[in-house]
């Protein structure tokens, strides 16, 4: 299994993060992709995907946080992501995206900085990892009109005409703990119509942990706990979904893994 978005140099793992990969691994997941949430956080993910070569593997991005965070800042902050990308290191540009439920920057705003991002990936011809929420709408059509990228849609938690269209335009998506919880029929649904070659999982760690962890700091040894459910809702073996998901992330990120 490889746990394709979590957060291991966020402050919940402080002191911990070493000790969480010895877990995930023990709990068979082969590999995990941090991902650095602005400039500092992304060289912290680079010093911990180095410590832990073909184990750990990091991505760097200005997600709508970190970006209305730098504020005027802004293009000092875009300089120094774009210069730490070419320097290396990184398996993509993210997580990035739009977020319509916090909206902390003008929605304009917020795709101004994003599509910028977009063609600094493609220019550098690395994959994108997506946050999007309460906004599939534009999050669909500027993809769409982006079509030198590809990527995954992270912690998917959209309907089945939401996966559609991302799937249309040859996105994969990321199914997280959510799957596991009982109130997600609509998720469950949509992971019905995306293709075996078209799913991934993740944690998000230290988010949403999975059900039996729901409350938990989660981690990405309870990635395990996402993929049976996934598998239990797509009417499939588990080990099927687990070489195919884990053969998806390999070859989105460009990987080697064990
Ligand atoms: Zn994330």
């Amino acid at each position: 299994m490889i746990d394709t978005h979590c957060h291991l140099t966020h402050a919940k793992f402080a002191g911990d993060a070493d000790d969480a990969i010895a877990r995930a691994l023990a709990a068979g997941v082969t590999a995990c992709v941090t991902i650095g949430t602005g400039v500092d956080d992304g060289i912290r993910a680079r010093k911990l995907a180095l410590r832990h070569a073909g184990v750990v593997f990091a991505t760097v991005g200005l997600d709508p946080f970190s970006s209305h965070a730098a504020g005027p800042a802004y293009d000092g902050a875009y300089e120094a992501l774009a210069e730490i990308l070419e320097e290396g290191g990184f398996v993509a540009v993210g997580e990035i995206g739009l977020d319509y439920h916090y909206d902390l920057d003008p929605r304009k705003v917020q795709a101004e900085r994003f599509e910028r991002q977009l063609e600094l990936a493609a220019r550098l011809d690395l994959p994108v990892v997506i946050h999007v929420r309460d906004a599939h709408d534009d999050m669909a059509a500027i993809l769409k009109a982006h079509s030198r990228n590809r990527g995954v849609i992270h912690s998917f938690t959209g309907g089945p005409e939401d996966a559609e269209r991302y799937l249309a335009i040859g996105w994969y998506l990321a199914f997280n703990g959510v799957v596991t919880f009982k109130n997600a029929d609509e998720v469950r649904e949509a992971a019905r119509l995306v293709p075996l070659d078209r799913t991934l999982v993740e944690t998000d760690s230290p988010y949403l942990a999975p059900s039996p962890k729901r409350g938990a700091r989660c981690e990405p040894a309870f990635v395990g706990h996402t993929l049976r459910a996934l598998a239990t809702a797509r009417g499939e073996d588990a080990s099927v979904l687990e070489s195919a998901t884990t053969a998806n992330a390999r070859h989105l990120f460009r990987i080697d893994t064990r």
